[in-house]
């Protein structure tokens, strides 16, 4: 019994720093996040973006850009949330659209 409540005090407390810290990193990379928009409005299929960029940007009904089921929000074809990994890939993307129809904030 006593060697049960000694670990029952030491693990319960180490169970919480576990769980503080897998919401810590969770939290830190939530705000790491990078968020894309493609305007399908505007987009003109020249597939620019989804040869550069083929992990975050696909190519959609008539070669309109979309987002990657994987990083999509809430459905959405044309908004994503992407890991602070692929930043410069959007980035290059985003800068080489001619149509300027790739956003990111
Ligand atoms: S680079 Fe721009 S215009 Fe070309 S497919 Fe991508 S979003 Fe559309």
């Amino acid at each position: 019994m006593k060697l049960y409540l000694n670990y029952y005090h030491i693990d319960v407390p180490s169970l919480k720093v576990k769980t503080y810290l897998l919401l810590l990193n969770f939290i830190v990379r939530l705000l790491n996040m990078v968020k894309v928009k493609v305007n399908q409005d505007t987009c003109i299929a020249c597939g620019v973006c989804y040869s550069l960029c083929p992990q975050v940007f696909e190519a959609g009904e008539g070669g309109k850009s979309q987002i990657v089921a994987q990083y999509r929000v809430s459905g959405s074809l044309t908004e994503g949330n992407v890991d602070e990994s692929l930043k410069d890939c959007v980035e290059s993307a985003k800068n080489s659209c001619p149509t300027f129809s790739i956003t990111t904030e």
